[in-house]
């Protein structure tokens, strides 16, 4: 047998993709199956940037490009940056991805000492822990806070600082939960971050995918001093729907980008070019389709909600904000029984979904926090609206 390096033994698989395949293989089989488990947009990429991809091809831009980025899309980056974000950025500032994730990765290959520490304020995203030790670094998990609705404060970060802390990752809004920071929020983290001269590395993914009025904000640009902490990652995959093309971009200190730049140039070279033309569409041209988008989500998460106060036993910390998640206690249902048995933690709500309901979602443990489940909304109403029908039955029935 082959013998592998103790890191990568150490290193899951993304639970999120591994539910991807797992519901896809069932629908095969036949069954009918809701996926409640996949972050990414149901609907389809925007004409004018498939229009761009389709005249880059027939251009033939089809070859290498420096590995930063195509110099065009850099700098409508940094314009959308220092104008959208606030951020004091030029083109030497950004680097293009193979999406967000390769910009988090990155970010952490080149900042980390074997054995600095990483500060994850949990429910996280998945990949956070996991890119921390492909880093060799160590992932410190604060635990999830329900009762300040998923919101790290001053207080609390304090109690996970020691002198390996290197970096703090910060997630707004967020994936698993939606919650999102307020300015006020983010300024008393960030005397924290000054005080211990931690690096910020802020996940932004979600940043146009907000609801009710509520306006994000760069963490990098409440100041010189915390921009100059700050590696910004952005993408494009949730808010123009292009999960698929990988495209994302991170934004920070010049030599922290041209770190990732030498990393970038002798792993995977640049992003895909037709894509990058596609991204360079999406990030310069109109963005009218975001209105409808928003509104079809904020609907979907509206019906979510209510279907939640009917499920026995489920409840909700708030009417998240942001991103398409809703993360749902079920602490109330732990030590209860249904036919398949013991219903001691979140994978076990899980399975019993799958079994009882056909909805596959993810078990909030792979989120760092075994009293939720996380279901997205979205997809189309109907079959939102079916799944979660089909969950107020299943969990009435136990
Ligand atoms: N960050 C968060 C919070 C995410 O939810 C995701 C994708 O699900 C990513 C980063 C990665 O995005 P990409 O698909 O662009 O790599």
């Amino acid at each position: 047998m082959t013998v592998l390096n103790k890191r990568i033994q150490t290193i899951k698989g993304s639970a999120t993709l591994l539910l991807k395949e797992k519901a896809e293989k069932l629908q095969v089989e036949g069954q009918k199956i809701f996926n409640l488990g996949p972050g990414e947009p149901d609907i389809d990429t925007p004409e004018h940037i498939k229009e761009a991809a389709i005249k880059a091809m027939r251009d033939g831009k089809t070859k290498y490009l420096s590995v930063a980025g195509l110099p065009a899309f850099r700098d409508a980056i940094a314009t959308k940056l220092r104008t959208e974000n606030n951020l004091n950025v030029q083109s030497d500032n950004v680097i293009v991805t193979n999406g967000g994730k390769q910009a988090l990765f990155e970010s952490f290959d080149v900042l980390l000492e074997p054995g600095d520490e990483v500060i994850i304020p949990a429910p996280y995203w998945v990949s956070y822990p996991e890119m921390t030790k492909l880093a060799s670094g160590v992932p410190v998990i604060i635990p999830s806070n329900p009762e300040n609705k998923y919101r790290l404060t001053p207080d609390i970060l304090k109690k996970y600082i020691s002198k390996r802390s290197r970096i703090l990752v910060l997630n707004s809004p967020s994936n698993p939960s939606g919650a999102s920071y307020s300015r006020k929020e983010m300024e008393a983290l960030a005397e924290v971050v000054l005080e211990h001269k931690l690096f910020v590395v802020s996940d932004e993914v979600y940043e146009k995918i907000v609801y009710d009025g509520y306006e994000p904000t760069s963490f990098g640009s409440l100041s010189k001093e915390i921009e100059a902490q700050t590696i910004t990652i952005n993408a494009l995959s949730k808010t123009y729907s292009m999960t698929g093309w990988r495209v994302g971009y991170a934004c920070g200190p010049k030599d922290v980008i041209s770190a990732m730049v030498r990393h970038q140039g002798q792993t995977t070279s640049n992003a895909c070019s037709i894509a990058q033309y596609a991204g360079l569409a999406a990030v310069t041209g109109d963005h009218t389709f975001l209105v409808k988008l928003l509104e079809n989500y904020k609907r979907r998460r509206d019906i979510s909600v209510e279907a939640v106060s009917r499920m026995k036993g489920c409840t909700l910390v708030e009417k998240p904000e942001g991103a398409f998640f809703l993360f749902i206690r079920i602490d109330a249902l732990k030590g209860k029984k249904w036919s398949g048995g013991d219903l001691s933690g979140s994978s076990d709500i899980a399975a019993m979904l799958l079994d009882q309901s056909g909805v596959a979602l993810l078990p909030g443990v792979e989120f760092g926090d075994d009293g939720a489940i996380r279901i997205t909304y979205a997809l189309g109403d109907n079959e939102l609206k079916s799944a979660l029908e089909a969950m107020v039955e299943a969990f009435g029935a136990i």
